[in-house]
């Protein structure tokens, strides 16, 4: 049974879809592959290369929503178990009213259908950045990055039952409570969902941190899964200071389970303090 978290008047329980691989050949500079596998290898090596993939169902007054769907049928066997998890929590899949999405990758929305392309959330609607939209759903393909175009037949796998209820919205929008904020390199439209909840915020940032071990000693150390390396290392740096500034709990997709807790800022890194 997912554990739920309660913060101010919220409650929100990490449904953990499984775990993935990275390798350190993902960063690309010598220099700061070196700085990487040393900082793996201090942080207990090859454990520290696998990430939990997250995705956070919130129970709201107005119906339950989630922050990312998971990978359904797109991934491998260690991934894709978000559904049975959400079944443990009571919360029917037909109850979700909508699916906020960090992202348009298959690791986020892949669990938006079944293995047929049937939706699995049949009354939901899909929110996400308009710049994301835009990026994923109106850019020529010749005009985007070789590794964006090469999954384009999962996206439209994926959306194609929802396309009358994919929801764009603005920075800042979201609904009462729930605001884009716009968080780029990942992806052009990456987004981090600050959550309101009386107390401190919460913020669903995504895939701000791949490798915790690397990225909250080295946040600005480049890796291929970002589309935009540069802007994502800037993105990184300036979203692990906001969260300590504001003391705000992260609800991070690929961090340790359960993915949610606190950042300390110690002297030469920032530490992920989980909730307990
Ligand atoms: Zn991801």
């Amino acid at each position: 049974m997912p554990r739920t978290f309660e913060i101010g008047h919220i409650r929100i329980t990490p449904l953990l879809d499984g775990d993935l691989d990275a390798a350190l050949d993902k960063v690309p500079d010598p220099v700061d592959r070196a700085a990487a596998t040393e900082l793996i290898a201090q942080a207990g090596g090859d454990k520290a290369l696998t990430m939990d993939c997250h995705a956070f169902l919130l129970h709201l007054p107005n119906g339950p929503v989630l922050i990312d769907a998971g990978t359904g049928t797109m991934m491998h066997s260690r991934l894709g178990h978000l559904h049975k998890r959400l079944a443990e929590t009571g919360v029917k899949h037909a109850d979700i009213r909508a699916v906020y999405l960090t992202h348009v990758h298959k690791d986020h929305f892949g669990g938006l259908v079944d293995d047929a392309g049937v939706a699995m959330f049949p009354n939901a609607e899909i929110v996400l950045h308009e710049v994301e939209a835009d990026f994923w759903f109106d850019t020529q393909p010749e005009n985007m990055p070789e590794r964006a175009r090469g999954t384009l037949h999962m996206n439209d796998k994926a959306f194609r039952p929802y396309l009358d209820r994919i929801r764009r919205v603005p920075e800042g929008g979201g609904e009462a409570g729930i605001a884009a904020r716009l968080a780029p390199g990942h992806t052009p439209g990456h987004t981090a969902w600050v959550i309101e909840t009386g107390a401190e915020p919460i913020i669903a940032w995504g895939d701000v941190v791949h490798l915790a071990a690397l990225h909250l000693v080295r946040p600005q150390t480049a890796m291929i899964y970002d589309l935009d390396p540069k802007t994502a290392g800037e993105t990184r740096k300036a979203m692990l200071e906001w969260v300590v500034s504001n003391g705000a709990i992260v609800a991070a997709a690929h961090m340790d389970h359960p993915g949610i807790g606190r950042l300390r800022r110690d002297p030469d890194r920032y530490s992920f303090v989980p909730l307990s």
